[in-house]
């Protein structure tokens, strides 16, 4: 029943019910996603506050994930909610415009559009299901023809094939939005398309700014979903926590077919890089009307987490779906049966690997221990979670439970594959907290007499970075 790769789940006004969010959490979601393309400071406020309170009463660490909604060049809004594109029809993009949109044009949020493009280009609107070709652009008006019609819905998100936007990845918009993120404590900001490590390096500063107040530093996620971004991965991830494989964008950028194989490479690159990944949209789109998923879904779920994610993840599924709560359980029993065929390759990861630093030698020591001698458990105790992120890069079969005196430390490593984070309270002598450790475990059915676990601590207790030490033991 323990799953080892994680689920993200994106909040909207299928999951806000108070029930709805509880059956959410008890179906398996680790990580719940506010979307800020979407509502009002305040609503992101009460819904981070309800995630807090639910996740307290279902009784499992949640972390909170602020999606930004960077520059994103979305549609304005429509008289009537949407309207149905034809194909062989104008349509214009208009910048100036602001009454809401009808079957001739509609309005941009981001302003610099008709600097962007030029006659030719190709647009691609709600990822990539209509397209519109720019036959003009006329002061702030792109002119448009549909080339593939549908229907286009209120803010909906427009690409440029090829890539070649010059919008900055932090809007005013996500400054504010930082700001509100903060005051909720959110564990993970992810930014909206990045182009380069300093996208990143930027965000940081003005969510450790923010966050000042609170004490509160999270960690950030790069979307990869520029065709700019891929050239710079390396720099990225070094300036990130971790990396999305942001498909939904991504795809129109890049072109479908190269998906697939960057998907693998990002995975692969951000674990070699002890740095966590999510992949993302579409996953389960058909189950936003149907209550069960697609062939091709179910193959997509399993072989992500067989190429080594984190984190799965909801988008409209969850957000905005028909079958919230079934997707979420369909998604745990596809990701559970896909981690049973998988194979440990533990030895040949370690193969030509150095490792400077003591903490990290430690959670390798522990993971090749556990690993060889078959023990039910690995215990880390961890104030900050980094020795927890290392063993989580490789895979193993024995889950490592990940013990921390910090609740921020607990939600933050609910993303971490095969970690089961646990909140313990504090002991300044290590034979009490190691005594303690084994106690929590065995009250929590984990650990029986007999069973063997290795077990990593740092003495002193309580310092951030100072595992040194590694014990195997046998429950008396
Ligand atoms: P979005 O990001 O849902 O915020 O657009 C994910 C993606 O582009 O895949
Ligand atoms: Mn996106």
């Amino acid at each position: 029943m323990t799953r080892a790769t994680k689920i993200v789940a994106t909040l909207g006004p299928a999951s806000s019910d108070p029930q709805v969010l509880e059956n959410l959490l008890r179906a398996g979601v680790d990580v719940v996603r506010l979307n800020f393309s979407h509502g009002k400071a305040q609503d992101h406020i009460d819904r981070a506050t309800l995630v807090r309170e639910t996740a307290a009463r279902v009784g499992k660490p949640v972390a909170l994930m602020a999606d930004l909604q960077g520059p994103k060049i979305r549609v304005g809004k429509f008289v009537d909610g949407k309207v149905m594109l034809v194909g062989g029809q104008p349509f214009v993009l208009d910048a100036q415009r602001t009454e809401p949109g009808d079957l001739g044009a509609v309005g941009l949020d981001y302003k610099e559009l008709p600097r962007d493009v030029k006659p030719g280009d190709k647009l691609l609107l709600n990822d990539g299901l209509i397209v519109l070709v720019v036959e003009a652009v006329r002061g702030e008006q792109v002119h448009t023809v549909v080339k593939v019609g549908g229907e286009l819905s209120n803010n909906k998100g427009i690409n440029k094939a090829g890539g070649g936007l010059t919008a900055p990845a932090l809007t005013a918009k996500d400054m504010e939005d930082i700001k509100t993120a903060m005051a909720f404590q959110c564990e993970y900001l992810a930014v909206s398309f990045p182009k380069s490590a300093t996208d990143m390096e930027m965000a940081r500063q003005l969510a450790n700014v923010a966050g000042e107040a609170y004490r509160h530093k999270p960690a950030l996620i790069a979307k990869i979903e520029r065709s700019e971004a891929i050239p710079q991965l390396e720099n990225i991830l070094k300036a990130s926590d971790g990396i999305m494989v942001a498909r939904g964008d991504l795809a129109v950028e890049v072109g479908n077919a190269a998906v697939p194989a960057l998907q693998k490479r990002m995975i692969r690159m951000a674990r070699e890089m002890d740095k966590v990944v999510i992949t993302a949209t579409q996953m389960m789109e058909s189950m936003i009307l149907a209550p069960v998923p697609t062939r091709a879904e179910v193959s997509d779920v399993a072989n992500a987490v067989l190429d080594g994610t984190d984190a799965v993840m909801l988008s409209a599924e969850t957000a905005a779906g028909k079958y919230p709560v079934e997707t979420v359980e369909q998604m745990h029993l596809i990701a559970l049966e896909a981690e049973r065929a998988e194979d440990v390759q533990l030895d040949s990861d370690f193969v030509n690997k150095q490792f400077g630093r003591i903490d990290q030698s430690i959670a390798m020591g522990a993971l090749f221990t556990a690993h060889h001698l078959g023990c039910k458990a690995i215990i880390a105790l961890t104030e900050s979670g980094s020795t927890a992120l290392w063993m989580s890069r490789h895979n193993i079969k024995v889950p490592i439970y990940a013990l921390t005196t910090k609740a921020q430390s607990e939600r933050k490593m609910a993303l971490y594959r095969n970690v089961r984070p646990i909140l313990m309270p504090s002991f300044s002598d290590r034979d009490q907290a190691l005594q303690a450790a084994e106690k929590l475990l065995c009250e929590r059915g984990v650990l029986m007499p007999g069973d063997t676990y290795a077990i990593t601590c740092g003495e002193p207790m309580g310092y951030p970075g100072g595992t040194n030490m590694l014990k195997v033991c046998r429950v008396g």
